[in-house]
């Protein structure tokens, strides 16, 4: 079922309504990939993610020249974090040529930029090879800038950073928003604006610190929130429960206790983990037990959430029009304690395929949903996990915020 359209859905000029045939245009790509041993890119989920703005370029015949970061090298060359292992998945995606130029600005890059022919690919070595990137520096971005005569943002992940390549470059060249990034707009603002109730948020992950403006923003929008992960020990630990030696965060149970009297005020559903799978000792899974109800015993750790758990929330996904879920319920990375985190993504797969919206946020929830075979199924993706949280809060994103509206 489509998302219902809102007057608040931030929309931004389109690389469509520029005049960019045969022009140089110079597009920020989300690019940090992870490498395998042999240095070779093991996962282009991010670059397939660029495709529809890169092939719209190649059919304008424009010259496509990339930046991107890549880990975090901290203004230092270091061969380790270098972008060329993506030329040759580039150039069998895209099945044009792409040239690779040792530095993103200077001499190298300006030469480089000279030589790209019409409809073909120029990648730049690693934006943040020099400090001046992610300290924003505007004579940095005014020589990104020379390189070309249009700028498209398609790094959705990196929006929510005031990095020189987000928020300066558009100061000195027509700018629009790419294919990606447009795309992540739309159904992420109709989750910030409207979305077709009852609306059911999943959190999971390792700690309610890192969720605090979320979480604050769902209870003004979900009807229900269901809370997994490390993150529930301590809102079950606010509630009175024994939690034994799971993840605990001392300096969140006031913000937990405030979170569910506020939920209560407010008519939202806080839904916590009514069993768990448990442990003595996480490297030992083979030791691992099921807890009859929401407390943990001394001496043991919640890893995973258990079947009764997964019972209430199966019904509630599939009442639900609208999903939107961020963070594992358990240690997924771990075979033995993956169990709920993969019942959820099958579960929120099964209602996306019966027309319930689904959007899925970034991070390990997308490593999750993949790991289970059922990425295909989701409504949406977001390709950014912070930046998707971040926007969800409310947050005007500098990145979005550069970038000239429609
Ligand atoms: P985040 O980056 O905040 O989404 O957290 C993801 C991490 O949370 C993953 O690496 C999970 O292994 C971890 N996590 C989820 N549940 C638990 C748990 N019960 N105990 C410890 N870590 C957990």
């Amino acid at each position: 079922m489509p998302l219902v359209t809102d007057p608040t859905i931030i929309k931004k000029k389109s690389l469509r309504d520029l005049p960019l045939q045969k022009k140089r245009v110079l597009v920020r790509v989300d690019y940090n990939v992870p490498l395998d041993s042999n240095g070779r890119v093991s996962d282009d989920t991010r670059i397939r993610a660029t495709l529809p703005t890169l092939e719209y370029l190649l059919r304008q015949k424009a010259k496509v020249i990339l930046i991107s970061h890549m880990g975090r090298p901290k203004g230092q060359i270091n061969p380790k974090y270098s972008l060329k292992p993506l030329v040759e998945p580039l150039k069998i995606l895209t099945r044009t040529s792409v040239y690779f130029a040792d530095n993103c600005v200077g001499p190298m890059a300006f030469d480089a930029v000279a030589k790209i022919g019409e409809g073909e690919i120029l990648l730049l070595e690693n934006l943040r090879f020099h400090q001046e990137e992610e300290k924003g520096n505007s004579v940095f971005a005014k020589e990104l800038a020379s390189l070309a005569d249009f700028f498209v943002q398609d790094a959705f992940g990196t929006v929510h950073r005031a990095h020189a390549s987000t928020t300066q470059v558009p100061s000195y060249l027509e700018s629009a928003a790419g294919s990606l990034l447009e795309k992540e707009l739309k159904f992420l603002s109709a989750l910030r604006a409207n979305p077709p109730r009852p609306y059911t948020a999943i959190l999971g992950g390792a700690k309610v610190s890192d969720k605090i403006g979320v979480v604050e923003a769902f209870l003004k929008k979900v009807d229900s929130l269901f809370i997994g992960g490390a993150m529930a020990y301590t809102f079950l630990k606010a509630k009175g429960f024994s939690i034994g030696d799971s993840l605990f965060e001392v300096e969140s149970l006031e913000f937990c206790e405030t979170v569910l009297s506020q939920a209560k005020e407010q008519h939202v559903e806080v839904i916590l983990p009514l069993d768990h799978l448990i442990v003595q000792d996480i490297e030992k899974p083979e030791s691992a037990q099921l807890t009859n109800d929401a407390s943990i015993p001394d001496g043991w750790k919640g890893v995973d959430i258990g079947p009764k758990t997964l019972n209430v929330l199966r019904p509630k996904l599939e009442e639900s029009k609208t999903i939107f879920w961020n963070g594992p319920v358990g240690i997924f990375e771990v075979g033995a304690y993956s169990k709920g985190t993969m019942e959820i993504a099958g579960m929120a797969a099964s209602v996306a395929k019966k027309g319930t919206t689904v959007v899925v946020g970034g991070g390990d929830s997308v490593a999750a949903v993949e790991k289970a075979g059922v990425a295909q199924d989701m409504t949406f993706i977001s390709t950014g996990g912070g930046a998707s949280l971040e926007f969800l809060e409310g947050k005007d994103l500098p990145g979005i915020a550069a970038l000239p509206s429609i």
